[in-house]
């Protein structure tokens, strides 16, 4: 049985430790991960609170203002808006379509001597390639069928097919090495992915499938830009009846006899916790937070 509890009002004191407030769940870190969760257990009537270092909510998927532009920190687009995928179910379990307006978006890749539009037809890319690169179309051509069977054999995991257990550990580099050898080609078939990482550390069979639910799913934009997104969340956080904090920087994950039992601030707040959920990168959660 766990230490009894004394309460003085927001105060709690577990056996000889003393926390400031008490919840069900603190969430670690904003971000579309961590508000995502924490509204799901909030409109699952769990009493949650969410702490965020930054002054706005997003993580990744924020927007900052300099000299009167507004600028997207990392996010472009969302793959599916709420039309299809991920994101729309994640809408509909939250109850709050209705709380983000997307367009749909199209996107133009310009190189000094051509360019390259996004298509909603899947067949779109490969073919307009083998029109701009004849030399290569027989190597476009069995590209995009490998790329359109691993994109199949995604959806019959866990079992692994030959080509995924081929693939796995192979970046997208090698995966399109093997089919075609032109340079600018290469950078075209891979354009969209250069702001993340150079294709040599891109994971093929993630970019493999990003290639086809892309064009089958479309780009969408959220109206007001990206912050729209995180903001969305956290009015949806609110009504649920869940807490945010912003400023606010967890420096440490409070452990008794190896489990999670509240959050320390840098302001040196504690709270105690059912559970604790970290938002944080999994490097900074168990080498900062819990190390
Ligand atoms: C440049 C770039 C472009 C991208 N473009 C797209 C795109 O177009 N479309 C798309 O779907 N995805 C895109 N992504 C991927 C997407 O941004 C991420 O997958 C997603 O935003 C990650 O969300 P997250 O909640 O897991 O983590 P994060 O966004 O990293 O959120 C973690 C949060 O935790 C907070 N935090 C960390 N430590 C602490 C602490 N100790 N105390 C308090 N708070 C803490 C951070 O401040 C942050 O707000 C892009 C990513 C990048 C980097």
């Amino acid at each position: 049985m766990g230490a009894p509890f004394l309460r003085r009002g927001a105060e709690v004191t577990k056996g000889n430790k003393r926390f400031d407030e008490e919840y069900d769940i603190v969430v670690i870190g904003a971000g579309i991960g961590g508000l995502t969760c924490a509204a799901y257990l909030a409109k699952n009537g769990k009493k949650v609170k969410v702490l965020e270092q930054h002054y706005a909510p997003g993580g990744c998927c924020t927007s900052f203002s300099r000299k009167g532009f507004r600028f997207d920190a990392g996010v472009l687009h969302l793959t599916g808006g709420k039309e299809s995928g991920a994101f729309q179910r994640v809408l509909s379990a939250l109850e709050m379509e209705g709380e983000i307006e997307f367009k749909e978006q199209f996107q133009r890749i310009v190189f000094p001597d051509l360019s390259l539009d996004s298509s909603r037809d899947v067949e779109y890319l490969p073919e307009r390639l083998k029109e701009m690169f004849p030399h290569e179309a027989e190597g476009i051509a069995r590209l995009f069928v490998t790329i359109g069977s691993i994109y199949e054999d995604i959806k019959k995991l866990p079992t692994l097919s030959p080509l995924l257990a081929e693939y796995k550990e192979k970046s997208f580099q090698e995966l399109v090495d093997n089919y075609i050898g032109d340079t600018k080609l290469k950078a075209l078939v891979t354009a969209n992915w250069h702001l993340w990482h150079p294709m040599w550390r891109n994971s093929a069979i993630d970019y493999a499938a990003m290639l086809i639910t892309e064009p089958l799913r479309g780009y969408y934009y959220p109206m007001g830009g990206i912050q729209a997104i995180p903001d969305a969340f956290v009015r949806v956080l609110k009504r649920y009846g869940g807490d945010i904090e912003f400023k606010t920087s967890v420096d440490k994950i409070i452990l008794e006899e190896g489990k999670a039992v509240g959050i320390e601030t840098r302001g040196g707040k504690r709270i105690w916790a059912e559970q604790v959920v970290s938002n944080a990168a999994a490097r900074c959660t168990f080498f900062n937070l819990i190390g």
